[in-house]
């Protein structure tokens, strides 16, 4: 018989732990580089909602998430200023799971399963070359058309809410509230300012709570934010990308990052690490050449990514432009038909 060929995953969040977990279940050896280490706090909005969820089931992890303290979110409301909107049942539960403990279970079910799996290990190769898989999340964008994208999360306890998820319209972006694990809410935004604008005098947290005055303020009023969750991440590029065409072979956010008020980032990092595993394997055992599995697999990515990117992009502009001109925002979100649609339409 001959022996499987060892694969290289650059990155362990979601992705890449993904993919180095299914790998192992076949018996393929893997190690896995990560520059971080776990636990620590990421900026997500912590709430898993696609078809992600099955992979998560296929691969036997569901169960995980729930012994870590998962909770289940189902319903959703939007808010502007100062305006609600109605609440919106999701047609299946969120899965919402501090990131704080996801990739930390992630990391130490891979190794479980006999991975190895190197910490604070940055891979300086010369690049991604044969063996090597791709799942070192964002590509990081100083500026994208003319604007700078950056994310912001805290934990905080003490909020009242009126939706599992709250979406706020904030200045400059959007702000998500919604439960996660261990009793507190997650507190995430997106927020976007013009390439050369000089930084605002606001710091993170600030930014979080919202206009004084409008919903989002009012709603986090009693907030305890918990100072040592507070994360950022800026860089952020949310143009849709091709997987075809690229030059290494990748999974999860080095694919393409989708907008984060769809909620199917995580979801996605699952899927496209699912897709890699037969390809990855047979390339293991000899079966297909690294270029081959490389194709399929950008290929396939592109097939069951490309319709909801273009959504979410409409749906990403509805709240950033179309919220502030009301009307199409405002036809969206009192419609439950309309709203129904583009929430399935963008996972
Ligand atoms: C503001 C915001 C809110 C979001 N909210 C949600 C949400 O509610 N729901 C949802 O589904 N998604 C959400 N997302 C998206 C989600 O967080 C990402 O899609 C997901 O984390 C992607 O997983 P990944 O494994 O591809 O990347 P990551 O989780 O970013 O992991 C990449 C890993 O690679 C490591 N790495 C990078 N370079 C190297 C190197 N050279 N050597 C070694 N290691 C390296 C990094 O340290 C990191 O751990 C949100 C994103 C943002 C920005």
């Amino acid at each position: 018989m001959i022996p499987s060929k060892s694969i290289t995953i650059v990155g362990g969040g979601l992705a890449g732990l993904t993919a180095g977990i299914g790998l192992r279940q076949r018996g393929v050896p893997v190690t896995i580089w990560e520059a971080g280490n776990y636990p620590r706090h990421r900026v997500c909005g912590e709430f898993i909602s696609g078809r992600g969820q099955d992979v998560l089931i296929r691969l036997g992890l569901n169960s995980l998430f729930e012994h870590a303290g998962a909770v289940l979110a189902d319903t959703v409301v939007f808010s502007t200023l100062h305006r609600t909107f109605p609440v919106h049942r999701t047609p299946r539960s969120a899965l919402c799971l501090s990131r704080y403990a996801m990739d930390a279970l992630l990391a130490a079910e891979f190794r479980r399963l006999g991975g190895e799996l190197r910490v604070s290990s940055r891979w300086a190769g010369p690049g991604f070359e044969e063996g090597v898989l791709r799942a070192t999340g964002r590509r990081p964008q100083p500026a994208e058309k003319g604007w700078r994208w950056f994310g912001l999360k805290v934990h905080a306890r003490g909020v009242r809410l009126t939706a599992d998820l709250e979406m706020h319209v904030a200045s400059g972006g959007y702000v998500g509230v919604g439960v996660t694990s261990g009793g507190a809410v997650n507190v995430c935004g997106l927020f976007r300012r013009r390439a050369g604008a000089a930084d605002t005098a606001a710091g993170g947290l600030e930014l979080l709570r919202g206009k004084p005055g409008s919903v989002l303020w009012q709603r986090l009023g009693n907030a305890v934010f918990e100072p040592d969750t507070f994360c950022s991440v800026a860089g952020l590029s949310l143009s849709p990308r091709r997987a075809s065409g690229q030059g290494d072979f990748s999974v999860g956010d080095s694919v393409t990052m989708t907008p984060p008020v769809t909620g199917n980032g995580m979801s996605m990092a699952f899927e496209s690490a699912e897709l890699a595993l037969d390809p990855l394997t047979a390339w293991s055992r000899g079966v297909v050449s690294w270029e081959q599995a490389q194709k399929a697999v950008a290929g396939r990515c592109d097939r069951v990514f490309g319709r909801r990117l273009f959504w979410a992009r409409v749906l990403q502009w509805l709240v950033l432009v179309g919220a502030p001109r009301s009307g199409p925002f405002t036809m969206a979100l009192n419609s439950d038909w309309i709203w129904q649609r583009m929430f399935r339409k963008t996972r």
